[in-house]
C-alpha cells in the first residue's frame, strides 16, 4: 500500500448541510406540534404535491436509513419479525416497525420527539410494493388514510397513455388530501413546488456529474450524505440554495486539481443499495486502496429532469416512472452503459442486498451483459442496506482488496 494519506476531505459546506437538515427536522417536529396536519411519503413519491398543499413531509425511507447508519437496525428487525413482517422483506420496513414498537428512533438523539405521527400516507410503488406493505402497518396503526400510486415496474418504453394513467392516479389525490388538510388545491403553488424541485434535481445532478473529472472531487460514500435535501427537501428552496454553495465549492476543488481520494489510481461504479452500517468503514477502505467510487445509480435516483410546471401531473408521472429501478433490463443496461463511459469507469461494484431484490439488479445476468459489451470487470458483494447480519465484513474487505489488485494488474 501507498504512503499517500488516506483521509476522508469533507466540505466546507457540511456544516451548513447540518444545520439545513437539522432545520428541516426541527420544522417538522414542530409542525406536528403545532397541528400542521403531517403527511408520509415515500422517497420517489408525489412528494411536490404534498408539500403544495401545505404538507409537513415525512420520509421514512430516510428514518430507515438513519436505523442502519446508527446501526440501531439489527436489534430493532426482530420485534417486526414477531409481527410477521419477514427478515426476508425490506429492512428499512423491518427496522423502522421495530423502531416504533420499540419507541426509539436516532431522531431522539436530535432532541426531536420521534418520527411525526402521519395524518395520511402517500406510497408510490414505483420502487416496490414493500413500501405500500409498510405504510398500511400505520395506516392500520393510526386508523388514518393510506393513499398512492400504482406505477408499472420493469417498465420499456414510457409511453404517452402509461403516463397519461399514472398522471390522473396523482391528480385523482388531490380529492383525498384536500379531506385531511380542509383547505382547496391551488394548482399554481404545484407548478411553484415543481419549478423549485426541479432546480434542485438539477443543481443535484451537476453535483454528482462533477465526478467525470480526473481525479473526481467528491465520491459516493460523500454523495450518501450529501443527497438528504434532495431526498427529503425538494421542493423547498433552501435545499436548492444548499447545492449552490456545495456545486460552488466542488467547481473550485475541481479547478484546484483536489482529489476526493488523494492519489486515485481506479474509478469503480458502485450498484445496488448502500450498506448503511458500514458506510464508513467502506469509504475508509477505499481511501486507503486509493480508489474513488466515483458514481451510482443510487444517488442518482433523485435526478428528476422531466418534471416541467408547464405540464405539473404529467410531468410528475413521467419523472417519477423515468427511475433506473422501475425500469426493465435493457434499459438498466443502456443507462449502466452511459453511466461507466461518462465516469471513466474501471470496474463495477454490485451490491447485492438480501432484503431489497427491488434494487440489486445483479441477479438476472445484467453484470455478466454489461462486461461483455464494455469489458470492466465486476465485483459482487453480498450484504444489506440495513440488516448486517447478512454482511461479512471480513470476507467483503478481502474480495474488494482482490478486485483492486485485479483491476491494477490490467
Ligand atoms: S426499494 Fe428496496 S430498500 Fe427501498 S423501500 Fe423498497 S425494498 Fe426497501
Amino acid at each position: 500500500m501507498s504512503s499517500v494519506t488516506a483521509e476522508r476531505k469533507d466540505f466546507a459546506a457540511s456544516k451548513k448541510l447540518r444545520d439545513v437538515m437539522g432545520q428541516y427536522f426541527v420544522d417538522l417536529d414542530r409542525g406536528a406540534a403545532e397541528g400542521k396536519k403531517t403527511a408520509w411519503c415515500t422517497s420517489v413519491g408525489p412528494a411536490e404535491l404534498l408539500w403544495a398543499m401545505g404538507f409537513n413531509v415525512y420520509f421514512p425511507e430516510n428514518h430507515g436509513a438513519m436505523l442502519g447508519a446508527s446501526r440501531m437496525a439489527t436489534d430493532l428487525i426482530p420485534l417486526a419479525n414477531a409481527q410477521g413482517y419477514s427478515p426476508d422483506i425490506c429492512s428499512y420496513l423491518t427496522s423502522d416497525i421495530g423502531a416504533h414498537l420499540k419507541g426509539q428512533s436516532p431522531m431522539q438523539k436530535m432532541k426531536l420527539s420521534g418520527p411525526p405521527k402521519a395524518d395520511v400516507l402517500v406510497f408510490n410503488t414505483n420502487q416496490c410494493r414493500d413500501v405500500k406493505d409498510w405504510f398500511q402497518f400505520y395506516a392500520r396503526e393510526w386508523n388514518v388514510p393510506c393513499v398512492g400510486v400504482h406505477t408499472p415496474r420493469a417498465i420499456g418504453d414510457i409511453g404517452g397513455e402509461m403516463i397519461g394513467q399514472i398522471a390522473d392516479q396523482i391528480e385523482a389525490l388531490v380529492e383525498p388530501l384536500e379531506g385531511v388538510t380542509g383547505q382547496k388545491f391551488d394548482i399554481d403553488r404545484l407548478r411553484e413546488t415543481i419549478a423549485i424541485s426541479k432546480r434542485t434535481t438539477l443543481l443535484w445532478k451537476a453535483v454528482l456529474e462533477t465526478a467525470k473529472n480526473v481525479p473526481a472531487p467528491i465520491t459516493f460514500f460523500d454523495d450518501t450524505i450529501q443527497m438528504g435535501p434532495a431526498v427529503v427537501m425538494r421542493g423547498l428552496k433552501e435545499a436548492a440554495e444548499y447545492y449552490e454553495i456545495l456545486l460552488a465549492e466542488l467547481k473550485e476543488r475541481v479547478a484546484a486539481g483536489v482529489a476526493a481520494v488523494n492519489g486515485e489510481r481506479l474509478r469503480i461504479y458502485w450498484e445496488g443499495m448502500p450498506i448503511w452500517g458500514k458506510l464508513s468503514a467502506l469509504s475508509s477502505q477505499f481511501l486507503e486502496l486509493q480508489t474513488c467510487v466515483v458514481a451510482s445509480t443510487y444517488c442518482n435516483s433523485w435526478v428528476f429532469e422531466a418534471l416541467d410546471p408547464a405540464d405539473p401531473f404529467r410531468s410528475m408521472a413521467q419523472a417519477y416512472s423515468d427511475i433506473f429501478i422501475c425500469r426493465s433490463d435493457d434499459r438498466k443496461e443502456a443507462y449502466m452503459e452511459h453511466m461507466l463511459k461518462e465516469y471513466k469507469i474501471d470496474g463495477v461494484l454490485y451490491h447485492d442486498a438480501k432484503t431489497c431484490p427491488n434494487n440489486s439488479n445483479c441477479r438476472y445476468g445484467l453484470a455478466q451483459r454489461v462486461q461483455k459489451k464494455l469489458g470492466q470487470p465486476y465485483l459482487i458483494i453480498n450484504g444489506d442496506l440495513n440488516d448486517l447480519r447478512m454482511y461479512s465484513e471480513e470476507q467483503t474487505r478481502t474480495n474488494i482488496e482482490a478486485f483492486v489488485e485485479q483491476l491494477l494488474q490490467r
